[in-house]
């Protein structure tokens, strides 16, 4: 042997490497291309209210279209956006593609939801309500309209996320904690912060009627949130027997492929139009 394996290992880890942060750095690059050629845009995913199958939001999810025409999701963009400092602009985009979309919808429908997510970075500053209330004014949406979802991994730096998230409740803006169950926060770190929505993470429901002991943890986690006062939302429910589990535990929301999946936000209005209650009365009353 020339050279010892060990050697050979550590080589081909440190080209994988190499070839991982070119990668990572060429789409940094198109990422910035990306929000100059306005390659973004949101699907929408309704939010179920569990008791009646009434969709009473909708989580606004960012997808990039290259100039190739090829999709690319967010769980790989966003990372890098969120290492390379491009994702406040990112976020920035998002705020206005919801207002373009969903800006007149949410008048209409003041009853209506739209969640959108946040990166821990995006918490650094208060820059972010400031977006959030130039939304709200040039729109006339009301707070109540708007839900943040922040990443357990986004409240650990504790200090700007509570000041964040006191500016926003101060609002009206409800707040949800995403992916719950996936991070390292305790509930109890949870309770001293001031949270209206937990969302159950999907690995936890996809366990739901397979997975013994995780079914049992579902189930703890339920009753300590009923018990903190957050409402949930389940995430990536897929079958009738997860929503039957999800109900008869007392869970209000649900979002998952059973349901909907994210559709444009000509699909969700079309498919909202009329149905809901707040426009129905304003149509009766000849508005
Ligand atoms: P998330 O916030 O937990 O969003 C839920 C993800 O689960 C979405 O993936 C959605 O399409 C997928 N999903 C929903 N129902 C089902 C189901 O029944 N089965 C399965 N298998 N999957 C389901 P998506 O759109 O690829 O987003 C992935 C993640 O990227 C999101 O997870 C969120 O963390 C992040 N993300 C998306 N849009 C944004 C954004 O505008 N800003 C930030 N900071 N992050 C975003
Ligand atoms: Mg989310
Ligand atoms: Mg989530
Ligand atoms: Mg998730």
């Amino acid at each position: 042997r020339l050279v010892p394996a060990g050697t050979v290992a550590g080589l081909a880890l440190a080209l994988a490497i190499l070839l991982l942060a070119r990668r990572q750095m060429s789409i940094a690059n198109a990422l910035r291309h990306a929000l100059r050629k306005d390659e973004f845009f949101l699907l929408y995913q309704p939010i179920v209210e569990l008791a009646t199958g009434k969709w009473v939001g909708a989580e606004a999810l960012l997808r990039w279209r290259r100039a190739t025409g090829e999709l690319i999701g967010p769980d790989l963009f966003i990372p890098i956006a969120e290492q390379t400092g491009t994702i406040t602009k990112l976020t920035g985009r998002v705020i206005r593609l919801v207002q373009r979309d969903a800006g007149r919808f949410l008048v209409d429908f003041p009853g209506f939801h739209i969640a959108l997510n946040l990166s821990a970075s995006d918490l650094r500053s208060t820059a972010i309500v400031d977006l959030l209330d130039r939304l709200l004014a040039q729109t006339g949406a009301r707070p109540a309209n708007l839900i943040v979802e922040l990443t357990e991994r986004a409240l650990l730096d504790i200090g700007s996320a509570r000041k964040v998230i006191s500016a926003l409740r101060k609002r009206g803006i409800e707040v949800a904690v995403d992916d719950f169950g996936t991070g390292y926060s305790s509930l109890s770190y949870l309770e001293s912060l001031e949270l209206d929505y937990l969302k159950i993470d999907r690995s936890f429901i996809e366990a739901i009627g397979t997975r013994a002991p995780t079914s049992q943890v579902v189930s703890h986690i339920i009753r300590m949130a009923d018990a903190m006062g957050l409402r949930m939302i389940a995430e990536g429910v897929e079958t009738q027997a997860q929503a039957d589990f999800l109900i008869a535990n007392g869970v209000q929301y649900a979002q998952g492929w059973l349901f909907a999946k994210p559709i444009s936000f000509d699909e969700l209005s079309r498919a909202l139009d009329g149905t809901l209650p707040e426009r129905a009365d304003r149509l009766a009353a000849g508005q």
